[in-house]
């Protein structure tokens, strides 16, 4: 059964492979999906008959286009965007914008592919979609920035809307960001729609929108130690990143009497020893986010701190991870130092942070592990509700959508435990939320039929 179980991965994977050359994030994605729905989908042939899992893997499309803009010295610029629609079985087409020099069509392909399970997931109405630019913000200013964003929407205009194509953040994408998109959106169209999420508040956006991924992700953690009568109380917990997602993540690590011991960027991590309070965070989320600094100066303005440079934060010995930075930072081998340091659960904040090798040694040692596509979701989930808003133009209150974010986040969890528990009353997180994540999206693709 095995035998013939990794020969159907493998073949699958071959194709997945000769179909889409040179995009290694995106093999690796789908493979990872595809090692368990494959097994599961042996005796439900109306999946297999019908090609779902080949349908899925395959975006329904992928544009891609030139951006140009001007620099502050007048110099002209080119750089490449895309906006990648997977699958709109379930609702619009929902995800992120990320801007960095290291987007490309296979890491793109990757988020939009996983993205289509996460909001499945979630139980709103949303389809799976990703985009971007090989844009790299920092060191910009901003009216660089802003042309850059608004030659970026001049294109990206004509694939979106607020009941195609809902984009929102990502990484090197924020309020500041969406505002000159939305700006633009609004000029061209002469349309005040919600054709975007993460917008600020005065002009459509949702209040929780940016806690919700990172205190989704902890949410999630809690949950899982739940099922092991653990809680967070009294845990040191290592983070990765110092942007949205991680500091968030953090703020809620201690809102449940955590201890925070580490913050990375794409430079080095910093390690507090004393522990990272709210005021240290405070003054992180003002580096990061309005000073737009380096997480190596946290070290130099807090002694009890020192920063590693170049260097990942997994070494350093701890009850609880959150990878919250970017994908693929925990190899095989960070994995294992984890667990020889007495890690107990990790809560993957970012999209695919662990490396498949480092997936299996946590659950080869049976951890608590929460994969991204469910434990981050808390972010496209409170975008739902800001599309839900904006179209009963009507904004909910911040009890109202705590409560919800709560309750997506229960949800969700319940979802892949359901599907992940095993016999031996282990609960393999990563079967369970590829498993919930595919059948609700097969399940309207079948009724759809071939299209
Ligand atoms: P931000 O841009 O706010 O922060 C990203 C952080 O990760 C920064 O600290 C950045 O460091 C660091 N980082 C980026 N690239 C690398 C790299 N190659 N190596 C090491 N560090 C790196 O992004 P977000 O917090 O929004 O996103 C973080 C992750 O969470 C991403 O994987 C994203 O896809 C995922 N995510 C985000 C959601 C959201 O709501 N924002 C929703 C769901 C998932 P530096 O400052 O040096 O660039």
């Amino acid at each position: 059964m095995c035998a013939k179980r990794c020969t159907d991965l493998d073949s699958f994977m071959q194709g997945v492979a000769d179909r889409n050359p040179g995009e290694p994030e995106f093999h690796q994605a789908v493979r990872e999906v595809a090692a368990d729905v494959i097994p599961w989908m042996q005796d439900r042939p109306r999946y297999q008959e019908a090609q779902i899992l080949e349908r899925m893997a395959e975006p329904d499309r992928v544009v891609s286009f030139r951006v140009c803009w001007a620099d502050d010295a007048g110099n002209i610029r080119a750089n490449r965007g895309f906006r990648v629609q997977n699958n709109n079985a379930i609702g619009p087409y929902k995800g992120g914008l990320r801007f960095h020099p290291s987007v490309n069509q296979s890491i793109l392909k990757f988020l939009a592919f996983e993205q289509t399970f996460k909001n499945s997931l979630t139980g709103l109405p949303m389809g799976g979609g990703k985009g971007g630019a090989n844009f790299n913000p920092k060191g910009k200013s901003d009216g660089e920035v802003m042309r850059f964003c608004q030659s970026f929407m001049t294109e990206l205009f004509r694939h979106v809307g607020d009941d195609t194509d809902v984009p929102a953040g990502d990484i090197g994408v924020g309020a500041r960001e969406i505002g000159y998109m939305f700006g633009q959106y609004k000029r061209i169209t002469n349309q005040f729609t919600g054709v975007l999420t993460g917008k600020g508040l005065e002009y459509g956006g949702s209040v929780m929108r940016p806690e919700a991924t990172g205190y989704g992700a902890v949410y999630f953690l809690e949950n899982m130690l739940h099922t092991r009568d653990q809680a967070i109380e009294g845990k040191s917990v290592a983070i990765s990143g110092s942007g949205n997602v991680a500091t968030f993540a953090a703020e809620k690590v201690l809102h449940r009497g955590g201890k925070v011991l580490t913050l990375s960027d794409s430079g080095g991590f910093v390690h507090d020893p004393d522990g990272i309070d709210e005021e240290k965070l405070a003054w992180i989320k003002e580096l990061k986010g309005v000073r737009r600094g380096r997480i190596s100066e946290y070290a130099e303005r807090f002694p009890s701190a020192s920063f590693h440079d170049k260097a990942r934060p997994w070494s350093v010995p701890c009850d609880l991870a959150l990878p919250c930075a970017t994908q693929n930072e925990i190899s095989a081998e960070d994995a294992k130092s984890l667990l020889a340091n007495g890690c107990v659960a990790v809560s993957e904040g970012a999209n695919m942070p662990t490396e498949i090798a480092g997936v299996d040694v946590f659950l080869e040692a049976k951890i608590l592990f929460g994969p991204s596509k469910a434990a981050n979701a808390g972010g496209v989930a409170m975008s739902g509700l800001e599309m839900s808003q904006n179209s009963a133009r009507r904004a909910l209150q911040p009890d109202e959508l705590r409560r919800l974010l709560r309750e997506i986040m229960d949800g969700i969890h319940a979802r892949c435990h359901e599907a992940g528990r095993q016999d031996d009353g282990f609960c393999n997180y990563v079967r369970g939320a590829n498993i919930a994540g595919f059948k609700k999206v097969a399940d309207a693709m079948l009724a759809f039929g071939v299209v």
